[in-house]
């Protein structure tokens, strides 16, 4: 690889254990891994990378799974880089890709605005949210959205409608090889709301999700009409392990890594809960979770 421009080169790190950077905590090393300073520094960066260089943008990791031979190319992190949160009208924000969901939750409840809650216990954030159209609840991400601003292959930075874009249950597809730096999002004004709603989701989920285990949340997309969890629960795969990773007894979507599982233990339960599913149930399950990069 050709190298680094003297402007990136002090700030890339080299092999970057992705396990450090996703909520499973598994998952090989990032060859290059790189946090920019804003969004225009992002599009530098983007803009001088060889072309053949294959790039991932990630926010928390909470949707992730990097395999355990790592990612051969970049990796950059908006999380802890594009954090501007702004309200622009009454019930208008500007949110960049690396903000957390959590925080767009709270600021709307102090701003009067709603519903934001059901971001409140989404731990990724915008970026990964808007690539995902993340939701719970009934309330889902891309119902906010006003238009979003992207960089392309070429660090070139462009508005984009909301009708660039097919958005279904957790899916998008717009213009390949292009990534969100951020979004308009809209709100309606809920005056006197408070933080009960919030914390009562926090709650019920805290009751029905492993919360504090390492996991990436729902492995699989809901089937039409149907649950993952469920079809997953009554197929008896409750608690099967593999390796250090097991499903998990509290919400049979959740895979858990106890604390040494691999991505490989994690990706061959993916597919041998896949297999039984369809087995038994005769539905292919889709998995929601990413998995990006080489086998061990
Ligand atoms: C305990 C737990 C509970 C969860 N509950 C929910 C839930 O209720 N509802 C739900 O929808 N999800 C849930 N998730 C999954 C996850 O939090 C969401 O999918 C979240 O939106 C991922 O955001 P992230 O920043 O962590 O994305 P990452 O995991 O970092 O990335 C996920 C994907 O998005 C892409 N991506 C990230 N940022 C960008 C960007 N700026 N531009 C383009 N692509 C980008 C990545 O390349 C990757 O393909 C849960 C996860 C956990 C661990």
């Amino acid at each position: 690889m050709p190298p680094l421009p003297p402007e990136f080169s002090a700030r890339v790190l080299h092999d970057v254990p992705m396990a450090r950077h996703t909520s499973w905590h598994a998952g090989g090393p990032a060859d290059l891994f790189f946090t920019p300073r804003n969004a225009a520094d992002l599009a530098g960066f983007v803009r001088q990378l060889p072309a053949a260089i294959p790039l991932l943008i990630v926010g928390l990791g909470s949707n992730l799974l990097v395999r355990d031979g790592g990612f051969r190319g970049a990796v950059i992190q908006t999380h802890g880089a594009l954090g501007v949160l702004e309200r622009i009208s009454a019930t208008r924000l500007h949110v960049e890709a690396g903000v957390p969901c959590a925080r767009i939750a709270r600021q709307c409840i102090r701003w009067g605005l709603g519903p934001a809650e059901f971001l409140a216990g989404i731990p990724g954030t915008l970026g990964g949210a808007l690539a995902m159209n993340a939701g719970a609840w009934g309330g889902e991400t891309w119902k906010h959205v006003l238009e979003v601003d992207v960089v392309d292959r070429h660090g070139t930075r462009r508005t984009r409608a909301v009708t660039d874009y097919t958005i279904a249950y957790r899916s998008v597809s717009g213009p390949p090889d292009e990534w969100f730096l951020g979004a308009r999002l809209e709100f309606e004004r809920q005056p006197g709301i408070t933080t009960d709603g919030m914390r009562e989701l926090l709650e019920r989920r805290k009751q029905t999700q492993p919360i504090g285990a390492w996991s990436c949340g729902s492995v699989f997309a809901n089937p039409p009409g149907d649950h993952a969890a469920r079809l997953i629960d009554t197929a008896g795969l409750k608690g099967l392990r593999i390796g250090d990773a097991s499903v998990s007894d509290k919400h049979a979507n959740f895979i858990i890594n106890h604390g040494a599982a691999t991505a490989t233990d994690i990706e061959a339960l993916i597919l041998e809960v896949q297999r039984v599913v369809a087995a038994m149930h005769r539905v292919v399950l889709r998995p929601e979770v990413r998995i990006v990069g080489e086998p061990a």
